[in-house]
């Protein structure tokens, strides 16, 4: 067995270690170094913990049972997941997180081994009360969360009349029973709990069932956040400094990823915390029907095209990660950029299924970074364009969002392929996005379409360029 001081120290080294991985991730030529440091980090977390003074021999083989389970299930999930199921697999982690929160929570209220007075007493006991409230919203919400991007639940936001008012009256019924839970011995303290619980759960639904199609990238980083925080909590109940510095950690970022992707869908903020957003105007169920003539276009043709023009823009999307085009695109890059042709990257902020989507399948094709530009950092660079490629792209092409205000999507700021003196859009139908919104860019006068799978297409288009 490790003593108290080892632990200590142990501690200090994984959050050190910690640190140093997002630091790490920040940037993706360090990313892989920043992986190393977690793994090291989150290494010495479990064996000191498992080997420190708070856990009693007897305790070990149950531990034991529970961490090759647990590994086996994590291994088995990571090994079979799709690169397009990540999102789902990660809301679903999330979920994890808050059930674990809300197990903590509870067992430290049964659990009388360790007797509290006075303040103390009330401080543990807001501690509970409060990890299990915020586990149990990130709980239900993620669960939700992965419903929605597994297309197992409708994206349309659903809102319910007087939602705010709903949510306001549960705040105050969190609170009552908080005071009660508090201040009350027995049934009424174990009755406030129970009900705070099903409040919680209950919001944690709400508020992501309220959220329409677009809207889901801050969802997604909002339970990142939440799970951060649930998990700092349950530091705080096993009175853990590790736990409590990893959920800060996990929660801040969270958050800091929260206000960026409010800002690339220019969302309010504090709108989104509280829940219960996702515009008026709810998309049409599955999509709305194509309005206008779309001119197509061939693989032959569009490597003409490509061959001719001096500067190239890429913007990839959902599709292409369906598709697993990445590798082929950047076969024809290089062909591309071998005959004098500048080929560049544009990735839009919430493009794919989850942040940074786009980024992790170029990096994994071995697109050099400095060709792979930010939304901001090439939209201007696009009226001087001679060709923008759309690949399995829409909702961030979709030039509705400044156009139309009655859109599900309007004001979110987008990639203003239309702009360029041609532009291809590569999907396999006339079908919408996720946001379920028809595309005014696939009318344009200078638009082509160039209808299949993007692998295949891209394909034949590489044939062509040969
Ligand atoms: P979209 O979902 O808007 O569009 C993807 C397009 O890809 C579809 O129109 C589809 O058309 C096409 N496609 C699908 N499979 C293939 C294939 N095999 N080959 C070629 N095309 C294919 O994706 P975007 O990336 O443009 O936008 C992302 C959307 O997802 C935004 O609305 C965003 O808000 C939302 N979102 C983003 C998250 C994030 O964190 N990034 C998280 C959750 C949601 P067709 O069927 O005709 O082929």
């Amino acid at each position: 067995m490790l003593s108290f001081s080892l632990v200590t120290a142990a501690y200090i080294g994984s959050t050190i270690l910690f640190i140093l991985s997002l630091g790490g991730l920040s940037n993706p030529e360090t990313a892989r170094r920043g992986n190393w440091f977690g793994v090291a980090g989150m290494t010495i977390a479990v064996v000191a913990t498992v080997f420190g003074p708070r856990v009693q021999t007897f305790g070990l083989p149950f531990i034991i049972v529970a961490m090759a389970a647990g590994g086996a299930i994590g291994l088995y999930a990571a090994k079979k997941v799709q690169m397009t199921q990540m999102p789902e697999l990660v809301a679903l982690m999330h979920s994890l997180v808050g059930l674990a929160a809300c197990a903590v929570g509870f067992a430290s209220y049964i659990d009388n081994s360790m007797t509290f007075e006075g303040t103390e007493k009330s401080i543990h006991e807001f501690e509970i009360y409060l990890g299990i409230l915020i586990g149990a919203v990130t709980f239900s919400g993620s669960v939700i969360a992965f419903g929605k991007l597994s297309g197992k639940i409708d994206g349309k936001p659903l809102l319910l009349p007087a939602r705010h008012w709903i949510n306001l009256s549960g705040l105050l019924v969190v609170i009552c029973a908080g005071y009660l839970f508090l201040h009350y011995e027995g049934w009424i303290a174990v009755l406030a709990l129970l009900v705070m619980t099903a409040l919680a759960l209950a919001f944690g639904v709400h508020m992501v069932m309220a959220i329409g199609g677009a809207d889901m990238p801050v969802v997604v980083s909002m339970l990142n956040s939440y799970s951060g925080w649930a998990a700092a909590a349950t530091g705080f109940m096993l009175s853990n400094d590790l736990l409590i510095v990893t959920g800060a950690l996990v929660g801040s970022s969270g958050a800091i990823l929260s206000y960026i992707m409010c800002r690339a869908m220019n969302r309010g903020f504090i709108s989104v915390i509280a829940g219960g957003f996702g515009g008026g105007t709810a998309p049409a169920a599955g999509g709305e029907a194509p309005q206008g003539e779309v001119i197509a276009i061939s693989a032959q043709e569009t490597a003409e095209l490509l061959k001719e023009a001096r500067n190239v823009v890429i913007i990839p999307g959902y599709g292409m990660a369906v598709a697993q085009a990445q590798h082929t695109v950047y076969d024809i890059t290089q062909k591309l950029r071998a005959k004098g042709v500048n080929v560049r990257f544009a990735i839009h902020p919430v493009a794919g299924r989850m942040p940074g989507h786009m980024n992790v399948l170029l990096a994994e094709a071995k697109v050099p970074y400095d060709i792979v530009l930010e939304m901001d950092e090439i939209n201007d660079d696009l009226p001087t364009t001679d060709i923008v490629m759309v690949i399995g792209a829409n909702d961030i092409v979709n030039p509705g969002a400044q156009d139309d205000p009655s859109s599900p999507i309007a004001g979110m700021p987008v990639l203003e392929a239309w702009k360029a003196k041609i532009s291809i859009v590569m999907k396999r139908s006339m079908a919408s996005g996720y946001a379920g919104v028809d595309n005014p860019l696939f009318y344009k006068e200078n638009n082509r379409m160039l209808f299949g799978d993007a692998k295949k297409m891209l394909e034949d288009v590489l044939k062509d360029i040969e």
